[in-house]
Formats: structure tokens, C-alpha cells, sequence
């Protein structure tokens, strides 16, 4: 079987400017060379990431391993051909000075004549092209900070060198970003608590990206895994885990993960969140209580939605393009994964009709969706209107039907890529981490932002449950539901065989 490319070049020609075949041919003749420096904490898993992410794209792939701040060792530059072989057999990792590059990513922060260079800085991500000085860092590279900062790297590569169109990206010149923070990178990088009840719902493109940041932050305790399929060709490009050989064998993605994390006690349940919802209720397994979604259609949001757990932590790729990415957290009595993900409603009115109804703004003013709202525009508005706008003033008003709960996020499935998807997951582990370590109580954060563009400080919203929803009109026999399912569990599942 040779390598399937279909879904990563449908992505880039939404992106790009070219067709399909034409960015092929394009891409295969496009020179990339990685160097890093890897005496920096954290830097050799990123660039395990990285060289993993790149070669998931029709490029040629050179890495100097003499040009860091000292050389990588043999074992290493083993360690990195095989892993780029497992991915693509066709084209090899050039090791040693590549005699031309169009594009130059450095990892480390050594003066490197890089386009762009990155380092992991504890949880988080800083990111700076040519010419631009990076500032001390805080903490030691993490796990999450490694893979958080190959996938941004790998972004910067793909608008580069896909040449995705000047208004759908944004260059990125200097990039502080956390994943649990959700602002720069904190001094002291908060631990990953030792997981106990967590189940993890989606083995795709966000749930192997889960899996990767876990194994690399060596995570502890116990994981339920569960999806239904097995690994294909096509998911060799856009998962983070999985090579040609196992798409070759068909092997069961919660396999592909168990193998992935032998750090974890990983239960692999071949099934969807209604079995799980089913095994639950029979008390032939613990109810999880939180749940890390990575699924990708509204139908299995709205199962997840159904098994109402304590702290849902949701992940998803989507958008027009396929590069726009979230993070839902939805926690009892609300907001539920049916907030977010409404059914398609069937009042036949648009989104911006809606907003209207709900707020008093023109279509006229909707229409200008990029300037921000502002004071003296919500102080003609009812009082009730103003006091529900007031958190919006000075955000751009394109995002208040999502901020209002007036729309669901779009379901269409679109190709995404690997170092999307780990973006999403990033930021589901950080919810992880951020939330055990901080207690921040029934706040349920809604971020989301386009991975063309990256982070900006306008993509978090706190999401309050909608008035309408089940979580909300049927709350106590939902309270009853959840009593049932937190008493204890015989443990049977424990061998039960593999569902279908
Ligand atoms: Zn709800």
C-alpha cells in the first residue's frame, strides 16, 4: 500500500491556491530542513513531533543533525529514520546538510539562520521567525510543551510552503502560547494528574494526538479507551500515531493506542460512548468521570452529552477549511456537549436572524462581523440585551451567535491534519491540567481558534448552559440518571470481549 495523501492535500488546496495534483507535484520538489538543539528540556520529543508531523506531508525532509547546539547522537537519528519510514516507506529523512532548502525550522533557541524557529517553555509554546529574539525561559519543556510546539512549528511550515492564501493566515513573527494557562507560558509548569476514572471517547486524529501528548507527559494511573474501527491507509497522514504497517494490518485503534502508552493501564473497549453508556448502566463498569472527547460528528457528541459525566473535556477540528479547532468543556447541571452542538435547528431562520431576535443588533451591523462590539452600541440596546452583551464589548461580533449559544459548530466533516488535531488535543489536556490543578469550579470554557491564524486572545468565552436544552429542562431526572451510574461496578467488563 503506498501512502495516501488525499486528505492532506484536500486541506491544503481549500487553503492554498492550487489544485490537488499541481501542490503535489509542487511539494514533492519542496526542500524543508529541520535542526535542533538537543540539550534544551523537551527539545528531542518535539523533535520526534516534529519530523513525524512533517513527514506526514509530500515534502523532501532533510535534518542536519550537525547544526544545533551539539550533535545528535547515532541512537537518535536512528531512532527519527525509522519513525519517518513507519510513516511514509517512499520517502526517506535525508540525514546530513541538505544542499538547498526553501524552508528552514530550528528547534532551540541557539542563533540559527532558521525561517522559524521554537521551543518547548514548561506547558507551552514559544515560537519565533528570523529576527526576532526570544526571551528567557520560564520552565523545563514539557510533554505537552514538545508536542504543542512541533505542531505550531509544523503550522508556520504549511502555510509556507502549501502558500495558503494571505487572508485565510496569519504569519506568525513572535508566539507565546500555554495550553493550560491559555495565555503565555506559566513559570512552573502545573503536573498532569495520576488519571483514575478518565475515559478517553474517539481514537481518531484528536484521540491518538491525546494519546501522544500523554505518552510523552509519562502519564500515570488508569485510561478507558474506547472507539470502533480500525486504522486505514488514510489515517496514516492525519492520525499522530499508527504507521503503514499497521494500516497495512488493520489493527483496532484502541490497540493502536494501549501499545502507544505502556506507562498507562489502557482498558481498550472496541465500541462507541452508547456501549460504553450501556456497561455503565448495567454496573459492569465505573462510570468515568471525566471524559475526553474525540469524536468526530455531532451524533457522538450528543451520546458523550448522554453519559453525564462529572467534567467533559471535548476536543474537535472542523471549519470551512478544516483548520479551525476547539476545546467545549461541559460540566452538570450545564453547559452539556448539546449546548455546543445543538440539534440542526428547524426554524429555518440564519444565524444571523437569530442574533437579531436575540439582541437588537442590525443585519446591517452583523454584516461587519471583524469590528469589534462596543459600549456605545450596547448602551441603545434593552437592559436585559445590555447586561448579556456587556462580556462581549470588544470582541468582534462574528463570534456572538456562537457566544449566545445560537449555534452549533459546523458538523460537515472536513480533512484535517495531524498537527491540527494536535492543537485540539493540546488543549483538552491542558483543560486536564488546568482544572486539577486550580480548581476553577463551574466556569466551563469555550475556546476555539483557526490553526492558519493561531491563538489570540478573543478565543475564550465562558459558555452558559441554554435554557432550552435537556441538561436544563430534564435536570432532575438527569440528577437520578447519575446517582444510578456512581454506584459501583462488578468489574465484569474487565473481560469482555472486544464489541463487534
Ligand atoms: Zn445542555
Amino acid at each position: 500500500v503506498t501512502i495516501d495523501h488525499s486528505r492532506t492535500l484536500r486541506l491544503a488546496s481549500n487553503a492554498g491556491s492550487q489544485a490537488g495534483s499541481q501542490l503535489l507535484d509542487r511539494l514533492d520538489r519542496t526542500h524543508v530542513l529541520v535542526t535542533a538543539d538537543p540539550d534544551q528540556p523537551g527539545v528531542s520529543a518535539a523533535l520526534r513531533v516534529l519530523v513525524a508531523d512533517l513527514r506526514r506531508l509530500p515534502i523532501q525532509l532533510h535534518l542536519d543533525p550537525r547544526r544545533g547546539s551539539r550533535p545528535l547522537t547515532a541512537d537518535q537519528l536512528d531512532q527519527l529514520a525509522a519513525l519517518a519510514a513507519g510513516i511514509d516507506r517512499d520517502r526517506p529523512l535525508h540525514l546530513g546538510p541538505a544542499p538547498h532548502a526553501d524552508l528552514h525550522l530550528h528547534l532551540g533557541t541557539s542563533p540559527a539562520s532558521a525561517t522559524v524557529s521554537a521551543v518547548p517553555d514548561g506547558h507551552g509554546t514559544r515560537l519565533r521567525r528570523a529576527g526576532h529574539p526570544f526571551p528567557r525561559l520560564g520552565a523545563p519543556g514539557s510533554g505537552l510543551g514538545a508536542v504543542s510546539t512541533a505542531a505550531m512549528l509544523t503550522a508556520e511550515a504549511f502555510k509556507t510552503i502549501i502558500g495558503v492564501i494571505p487572508d485565510r493566515r496569519r504569519l506568525v513573527q513572535a508566539l507565546d502560547f500555554d495550553p493550560v494557562t491559555l495565555t503565555t507560558p506559566a513559570t512552573a509548569a502545573a503536573c498532569l494528574p495520576i488519571l483514575d476514572h478518565v475515559a478517553l471517547i474517539g481514537a481518531g486524529a484528536i484521540g491518538t494526538a491525546i494519546a501522544l501528548i500523554l505518552r510523552e507527559l509519562g502519564a500515570k494511573g488508569s485510561l478507558l479507551v474506547i472507539d470502533p474501527e480500525a486504522f486505514d491507509a488514510p489515517n496514516v497522514t492525519t492520525y499522530s500515531l499508527g504507521t503503514q504497517n499497521d494500516a497495512d494490518q488493520q489493527i483496532p485503534k484502541v490497540l493502536l493506542i494501549q501499545s502507544a502508552l505502556p506507562g498507562l493501564h489502557v482498558h481498550p473497549i472496541r465500541g462507541s460512548a452508547q456501549d460504553l453508556i450501556e456497561a455503565v448502566d448495567q454496573h459492569r463498569l465505573c462510570m468515568p468521570t471525566t471524559v475526553l472527547g474525540a469524536v468526530d460528528s455531532v451524533d457522538a457528541r450528543h451520546q458523550i452529552a448522554a453519559l453525564h459525566a462529572d467534567c467533559t473535556l471535548d476536543g474537535s477540528t472542523g471549519g470551512s477549511t478544516g483548520t479551525t479547532l476547539s476545546l467545549a468543556e461541559a460540566l452538570p447541571p450545564g453547559p452539556c456537549l448539546r449546548c455546543y452542538y445543538p440539534a440542526v435547528p428547524t426554524t429555518g431562520r440564519s444565524t444571523e436572524q437569530l442574533i437579531v431576535e436575540a439582541t437588537g443588533l442590525t443585519l446591517d451591523r452583523l454584516a461587519r462581523g471583524d469590528q469589534p462590539l462596543t459600549v456605545d452600541e450596547i448602551e441603545q440596546l434593552p437592559p436585559d440585551v445590555q447586561s448579556r452583551l456587556a462580556e462581549h464589548v470588544g470582541k468582534p461580533v462574528c463570534g456572538l451567535g456562537r457566544a449566545l449559544g445560537l449555534t452549533g459548530r459546523t458538523d460537515d466533516y472536513q480533512p484535517s491534519a495531524a498537527f491540527v488535531a494536535q492543537q485540539a488535543a493540546a488543549l483538552v489536556v491542558g483543560a486536564l491540567i488546568r482544572r486539577h490543578d486550580a480548581a476553577p469550579g463551574p466556569r466551563a470554557l469555550d475556546v476555539e481558534y483557526d490553526a492558519m491564524f493561531g491563538p489570540h486572545p478573543t478565543m475564550i468565552q465562558t459558555r452558559r448552559p441554554r435554557g432550552t436544552c435537556r441538561c436544563q429542562t430534564d435536570r432532575e431526572l438527569i440528577n437520578v440518571v447519575r446517582d444510578h451510574r456512581s454506584g459501583p461496578a462488578d468489574g465484569t467488563l474487565r473481560a469482555l470481549p472486544p464489541i463487534s
